[in-house]
């Protein structure tokens, strides 16, 4: 399986989701078989308890789990079928971390964060991104991770450990890593700073973004100048730094993507067309 991990910096709400689903939905069309799974990082089990008010609607899926919208998202733009299982949440890992602990699992040890609770987390992508989402009863090819919140939090500290050990479990072929940062507009003036910014801190904590989406939450798309500018501070070649820029509907989002080269990168950086599934092989 190929992991696309889809991470967000700077603030949240700015489309992290849509992005996430909007890749997706390309790898689909090159035949692949696409399987997501959203990280929320809070101590809830799940989204049932929450206040619509304060949350957004929530999300019921065909075996009865109670989830974040995003989940939506990815059903209706992937036409999988996904389950309670592809929503993980830092409740549904502790649960499961303290139980083995009652049940001795951990044959006497200390159990900690790291080790114990990244492993989990690592475990359980694996064992979920295999689950087949679809009539065909296949294993997927490809999992889009999106991890929700910001980077650089205390509550996503653990999963974004968990996804820097997680490259070396997989390997370098089978992940890629999207980072979605925010690129304010202020009178006319695209700024880079927030992106500079967020991108140290995530190779602070070990993660190398291979793309770089830029949201502009203005109907102007990001400028040549301003994505040069972010290629060079951040270190990234300017052909993966992409402009996210407002659209009228967000199913244009996938085009915008895919126009930027997005396909074209992700099948050579995840050597996709080894993939049997692939039309691209053809
Ligand atoms: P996040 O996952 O970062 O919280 P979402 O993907 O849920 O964000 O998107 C937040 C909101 O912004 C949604 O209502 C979505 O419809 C809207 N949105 C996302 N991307 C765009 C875009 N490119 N143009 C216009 N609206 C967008």
């Amino acid at each position: 399986t190929k992991y696309i991990v889809v991470s967000g910096g700077v603030v949240s709400g700015i489309g992290k989701g849509v992005i996430a689903s909007s890749t997706g939905l390309l790898l689909k069309t090159t035949g692949l078989r696409v399987t997501s799974i959203k990280i929320d990082p809070y101590m809830n089990i799940d989204a049932g308890t929450m206040r619509p008010q304060e949350h957004g609607e929530v999300y019921v899926l065909n075996d009865g789990g109670e989830v974040d919208l995003d989940l939506g998202n990815y059903e209706r733009y992937l036409n999988v079928t996904l389950s309670r299982d592809n929503n993980i949440t830092t409740g549904k890992i502790y649960r499961e971390v303290i139980e083995k602990e009652r049940q001795g699992k951990y044959l006497g040890k200390t159990v900690q964060i790291v080790p114990h609770v990244t492993n989990e987390i690592q475990d359980w992508i694996e064992r979920v991104s295999k689950v087949p989402v679809d009539e065909s009863g296949e294993e997927p090819d490809v999992c889009i991770v999106e991890l929700g919140g910001t980077v650089g939090d205390i509550e996503s500290a653990p999963f974004v450990e968990a996804m820097r050990q997680f490259q070396f479990r997989v390997g370098h072929d089978n992940f890629a890593l999207i980072h979605v940062s925010l690129v304010p507009d202020m009178h006319g003036e695209q700024k880079t700073k927030p992106t500079q910014t967020t991108v140290h801190s995530l190779r602070g904590l070990g993660l190398l973004p291979d793309i770089i989406a830029c949201r502009v939450l203005v109907p102007q798309p990001l400028s040549t100048a301003t994505k040069e500018k972010i290629s060079m501070f951040c270190h990234v070649p300017p052909a993966q730094v992409l402009g996210v820029h407002d659209l009228s509907s967000v199913y244009h989002v996938p085009l915008l993507l895919r126009d930027q080269g997005i396909v074209t990168f992700l099948r050579k950086r995840l050597n996709l067309d080894s993939i049997p599934n692939s039309l691209l092989s053809q």
